[in-house]
């Protein structure tokens, strides 16, 4: 098959690189001509374990290549995804469908003989009719079938997610389609994905469905751990006690410092937005996004807490800025709220991450970065984990204590357990575990 991918961020590039592997023929387009420069290079723009190699391995077997060509990419297409972004539109919570739009006028006038555009982004309930609209409209002689099929991926595992999806959800109205994406995702059928043919809006509703259910999910968590807290209870056990039930599952059910990343957040919001502008408001939604808001700036105020009510010229090490381990992705990461709040406060900030510190630069201001989990903490009068990497998993507590100021710990992930802490001397805080988790 000739795919032709529209956006080559971390859904366009990941999924551009797999359909390579899988044996398609495959062209990653970017407006960006600086990260289709890197690329063509050899260089990856962005941190995802194992797509330097998966690139590599492509672009060297002819089956990859990198434009910033529209026009000529989509002409020989015969599959041509759209993979733009879709922030939060400024102000009012909706998606931002304006990359959506203008790259589905741009594939139209490009357009040649019969060809499936698939959008891969995650758009609300109805853009497909609107993506089908604005190419009848650019190029009323266009031959198209407009397909959703949403992306499930998570950063940190994206290749492994793509090659190995619980499902692939393919919405289209337009039985032309069925063929090639079936076509598309061989390799993956036959490996016993299932493929899910519904509606196209339905197709669009499901992604919007289950990151919301996710969200929510986490945030019932915490919410369980703050009534822990105060009634003696350990989350950790409450949560593997309720998800060993099969009907709720043990997934998604750590307690933290709220969710963030560059797709919860956005997606959580603009599902509320769609549910009112349709009177239909989904008020579990609607709780789940101001819990989470609500939360990552007390887990500043929790820091501030656990240090006797004052940071006030005191200095806090920041193990860990992205919103999850395994990614340079900054987007919504609750340590940006929490690192506001300590500063806010007249905390000095001293962080350390082993991919986020780039992309934290253009986000956070006045923050002194370190060389690792131990320069962090020299100096320090308490460490504050908030993103769980590997390598903060087992860091050698009593060399971290000989060079703070003062033995505070506050473990936003649960990562450590309180009596290992309080031997090595250490003042512990964790997540919705009292007593002795
Ligand atoms: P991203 O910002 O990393 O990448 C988007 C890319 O599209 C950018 O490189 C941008 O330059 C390019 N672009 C914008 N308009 C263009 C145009 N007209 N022509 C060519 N290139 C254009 O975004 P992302 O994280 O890859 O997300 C893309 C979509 O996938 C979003 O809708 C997101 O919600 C969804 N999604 C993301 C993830 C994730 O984990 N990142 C997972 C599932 C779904």
């Amino acid at each position: 098959m000739r795919i032709t991918m529209i956006g080559s961020g971390y859904v366009g590039l990941v999924s551009g690189a797999c359909f390579a592997d899988f044996g398609h023929d495959v062209v990653c387009v970017d407006l960006d001509d600086k990260k289709i420069a890197a690329l063509g290079r050899g260089e990856i723009p962005i941190f995802e374990p194992g797509l330097d190699r998966l690139v590599a391995d492509n672009v060297a077997a002819g089956r990859l290549r990198f434009t910033t060509q529209l026009a000529p990419a989509v002409a020989d297409a015969q599959v041509v995804f759209i993979a733009v972004g879709t922030p939060s539109r400024r102000g009012d919570g909706h998606a931002d469908l304006s990359y959506v739009h203008a790259a589905a006028a741009d594939i139209a006038r490009a357009l040649s003989g019969f060809t499936v555009v698939v959008t891969k982004s995650t758009v609300p309930v109805g853009t497909g009719d609107e993506v089908e609209r604005i190419i009848a409209e650019t190029n009323p002689d266009a031959d198209v079938a407009v397909v959703s099929n949403p992306e499930f991926l998570r950063e940190g595992a994206a290749i492994e997610d793509f090659k190995r999806p619980d499902r692939i959800v393919i919405g289209l109205e337009d039985e032309r389609a069925r063929e090639l994406m079936t076509e598309v995702y061989r390799p993956l059928y036959l490996n016993q994905a299932p493929l899910l043919f519904t509606g196209r809006r339905t197709a669009e509703l499901i992604k919007y469905a289950g990151n919301a259910f996710l969200a929510m999910k986490i945030t019932f968590i915490n919410e369980i751990a703050d009534l822990c807290e105060k009634t003696g209870a350990n989350v950790q056990e409450v949560a593997r006690g309720i998800g060993l039930d099969k009907r709720i599952g043990s997934k998604f059910l750590n307690a933290g410092p709220g969710y963030g990343g560059s797709c919860f957040p956005k997606d959580t919001l603009a599902l509320v937005k769609t549910g009112q502008d349709h009177e239909s408001p989904l008020r579990l939604i609607e709780a789940t996004v101001a819990v989470n808001d609500q939360r990552k700036r007390a887990m500043g105020r929790r820091v501030i807490a656990a240090l006797g009510g004052s940071v006030r010229g005191k200095t806090i090490g920041v193990l860990g800025l992205t919103f999850k381990p395994n990614t340079d992705d900054m987007r919504e990461a609750p340590s940006i709220a929490i690192i506001q709040a300590l500063q806010d406060a007249g905390a000095r900030i001293k962080a350390y991450d082993p991919e986020g510190m780039g992309m934290a630069r253009t986000l956070i201001e006045g923050i002194d970065y370190a060389s690792d989990a131990y320069d962090a903490a020299a100096g320090a009068h308490c460490l504050v984990l908030i993103t769980e990497w590997n390598q903060f998993r087992s860091l050698d507590m009593k060399r971290l204590k000989a060079t703070m100021a003062a033995p505070n710990f506050v473990d936003l992930r649960n990562v450590y357990r309180r009596r290992e802490l309080e031997a090595a001397g250490f003042a512990y805080h964790s997540i919705g575990r009292s007593g002795d988790g």
